[in-house]
């Protein structure tokens, strides 16, 4: 198995860099957008749009503490909502996940 909670830590400082950015580029201060985001970079001068993707990257950020601290208390692999384990490839998927497919998908 991948070292999950690695991946989580490197996903959270990707994130709180992409915030930042949002961040700074609000503030009329900043540096370049991710080279991914120069395709949007027309949209970008919206504030609307930084603000939405700023909102964006903040609920990742929180499900990502989220999950690093319920691995931390030992129970990264549990689903928070029925405490069965959590498909490993589901984990492998969306390792920020918290619940398992039946429960974050009820059919
Ligand atoms: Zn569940």
């Amino acid at each position: 198995m991948t070292d999950r909670r690695q991946e989580l830590e490197a996903l959270r400082d990707e994130l709180i860099d992409r915030f930042d950015r949002y961040k700074a580029h609000k503030e009329q201060r900043g540096g370049p957008l991710d080279k991914d985001m120069e395709d949007q970079s027309i949209e970008l001068q919206n504030d609307e749009v930084v603000e939405a993707l700023q909102q964006e990257v903040e609920d990742e950020l929180r499900q990502v503490m989220h999950a690093l601290k319920r691995i931390g208390d030992g129970e990264g692999d549990l689903c928070e909502r029925c405490g069965e384990p959590i498909d490993a490839r589901r984990l492998a998927a969306v390792p920020y996940t918290t619940l398992c497919r039946d429960c974050a998908e009820p059919a």
